[in-house]
C-alpha cells in the first residue's frame, strides 16, 4: 500500500506542492523498493548486489535533487530547500512514511542536527572545514553529550571537562551513546570550561568544542549493543587529554547549554513529524491485515476487538498529529511561547506511537515481529524515543511547572493560543 496523501485546504499551496511531490518519490521509488534498499548484509550477498543497492539509493537521491526537495533542514545556501519550521513538519510526516527515507532527502540525525548547529553557531572557517563536508556526504559527525555517570536528563550535570592550555582546549571525559559514532570524522562535544585541577566538576561554564575522531586521546571503546543486538553505532567514547584548538569552539563558552537546547527543541518536532508519519504507515498496514486476514470464520475487520483498535489508532494518530503542527506553527511565532507545547508533544506523540504499533502488530501476529515487515523495528523506534532527547517525566516537570507559574501569577491557561 502507498501513501494516500492529498492537498490540505487548509494550509498554503506552496506546502501542499511540496508534500504532494514528496509522496510521488516515496510512493514510487521507496516503497516499492524497500526491501532492496534498507537489507542488512544478508549472508551470501555478493558485491554487485551492494553495488546496485548503492546505484539505487544514489538514482533516489538525484531524483530528490532534480525535484528540489534535497535537505529541508538547510538554508538555500548550503544546498538545501531553505523551509521555515511549518513546511518542514508538514514534509516530515510524508518522508517518514517509508522507512529511511529521509536519509534519501539529505536529513539523517545527527548529522542533521549538527548542520544546523554549524550553520547558526559556526566561524566562516567551520563552516568550510566542517559545514560544507557534511553536506556534501564526504564526512560523517556525531553529537557526544550524554555521560554514563552523569543523568542525561539533567544535562547540567556534565563533567567532561576542557581546560584551556595556550591556544588548546584539553579536554577529559566519558561519553556515551554518542549516535553515529562507528562511521563519524567529528563530534561535537559538550564540555564544560574549568581550570586546570577542577577536571570532574560541575561548575563552569559550557561550552560545544568540534573535536576530529582521528585526534589523539579520542578513543571508541564500544559500539553499545541495544535492543538484543550485540553492537549498534551508539558508541561509549573516552577522551583522554584530547588537545583541540580553541578556535574549535562552537559559538562562546557559556553558549553550549543554549545551543543544544535549540537543536532539541527544534528536532523535537520534526521527531514528532516523524512518528506522525510512521503511525499512519502502522495504520495502513494494519488495516491491510484486517481487511484480508480471515479468522474464525471471518475477515478481521469484522471482530470488535480489531475495530476497536483502528478507532483507537485512529484518535491516536490525529491528535498527535494536531497536537505537533499546533507547536510547530507556535515554533514560527518564536520559540519561547511554544516550550509548553513542545514538552507536551515530546511526551504525548511517542506513547501514541507505541500504541498504534503495538496494535498492528498485533493484528499482523507473528509476522507483526518478524523482520518481512517495518513494525518491529518501528516499535523498537517507538519506545526509545521516550528516552531519548528527554525521558517523559522531565518533559511533564516542565508542563507543570509552566502551567503552576501562570497560575501563579494570577491568570489561567489559554488553550486557546
Ligand atoms: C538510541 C539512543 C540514541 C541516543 N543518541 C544520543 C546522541 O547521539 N548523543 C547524546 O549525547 N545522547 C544520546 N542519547 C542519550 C539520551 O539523550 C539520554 O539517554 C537521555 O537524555 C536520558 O538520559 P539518561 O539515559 O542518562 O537517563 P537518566 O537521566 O539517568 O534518567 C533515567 C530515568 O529517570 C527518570 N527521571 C529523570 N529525571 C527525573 C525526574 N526529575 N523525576 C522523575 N523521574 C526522572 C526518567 O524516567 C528517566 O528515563 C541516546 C539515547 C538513546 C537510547
Amino acid at each position: 500500500m502507498t501513501m494516500n496523501c492529498k492537498p490540505i485546504s487548509t494550509i498554503d499551496q506552496r506546502i501542499n506542492d511540496i508534500r504532494m511531490r514528496t509522496a510521488e518519490i516515496v510512493n514510487n521509488d521507496i516503497i516499492p523498493n524497500e526491501g532492496r534498499l534498507w537489507a542488512e548484509r544478508r549472508a551470501g550477498e555478493t558485491w554487485s548486489d551492494r553495488t546496485e543497492v548503492l546505484e539505487l539509493r544514489a538514482g533516489i537521491k538525484e531524483k530528490v535533487k532534480q525535484a528540489g526537495l534535497w535537505a529541508p533542514h538547510l538554508p538555500t545556501e548550503y544546498g538545501g530547500m531553505g523551509l521555515d519550521f511549518l513546511a518542514h513538519a508538514y514534509m516530515n510526516e510524508v518522508l517518514a512514511y517509508a522507512i529511511g527515507a529521509a536519509s534519501l532527502f539529505g536529513v539523517v540525525a545527527p548529522n542533521s542536527g549538527n548542520q544546523s548547529v554549524l550553520v547558526k553557531y559556526g566561524t566562516e572557517d567551520q563552516k568550510q572545514k566542517w559545514l560544507l563536508p557534511l553536506i556534501d556526504g564526504t564526512m560523517e559527525s556525531g553529537f557526544s553529550m550524554t555521560e554514563p555517570e552523569n543523568a542525561g536528563s539533567d544535562p547540567r550535570s556534565i563533567t567532561t571537562s576542557a581546560v584551556r592550555d595556550g591556544d588548546h582546549f584539553v579536554i577529559n571525559g566519558h561519553k556515551w551513546f554518542t549516535s553515529n559514532g562507528i562511521d563519524a570524522d567529528f563530534f561535537i562535544v559538550m564540555c564544560r570550561v574549568v581550570e586546570a585541577g577542577q577536571e570532574g566538576s560541575k561548575v563552569g561554564p559550557m561550552v560545544q568544542i568540534i573535536v576530529p575522531t582521528a585526534t589523539k586521546g579520542v578513543n571508541i571503546v564500544r559500539g553499545i549493543g541495544v535492543w538484543g543486538r550485540s553492537e549498534s553505532d551508539h558508541c561509549e567514547v573516552r577522551y583522554e587529554d584530547v588537545r583541540i584548538p580553541v578556535e574549535n569552539a562552537l559559538g562562546r563558552v557559556g553558549e553550549g547549554h543554549q545551543a543544544a537546547q535549540d537543536r532539541l527543541g527544534a528536532g523535537r518536532i520534526f521527531h514528532c513529524m516523524n512518528s506522525v508519519g510512521q503511525m499512519w504507515r502502522a495504520f495502513d498496514l494494519m488495516v491491510e491485515r484486517a481487511t484480508t486476514r480471515e479468522v474464525h470464520g471471518g475477515l478481521l475487520q469484522d471482530k470488535q476487538f480489531i475495530q476497536g483498535f483502528i478507532a483507537d489508532s485512529y484518535i491516536d494518530i490525529q491528535a498527535s498529529r494536531l497536537m505537533t503542527i499546533h507547536a510547530a506553527e507556535k515554533i514560527d511565532q518564536g520559540l519561547q511561547g511554544a516550550r509548553t507545547d513542545i514538552s507536551a508533544i515530546k511526551i504525548f506523540v511517542p506513547n501514541a506511537y507505541s500504541r498504534v504499533v503495538d496494535r498492528a502488530i498485533q493484528v499482523w501476529g507473528a509476522a507483526g515481529v518478524s523482520n518481512d515487515l517495518p513494525l518491529a523495528g518501528m516499535y523498537m523506534g517507538a519506545r526509545t524515543l521516550r528516552i531519548a532527547d528527554g525521558p517523559d517525566e522531565v518533559h511533564k516537570i516542565l508542563i507543570a511547572k509552566n502551567v503552576l507559574g501562570q497560575y501563579a501569577q494570577g491568570e489561567g491557561w489559554d488553550f486557546g493560543n
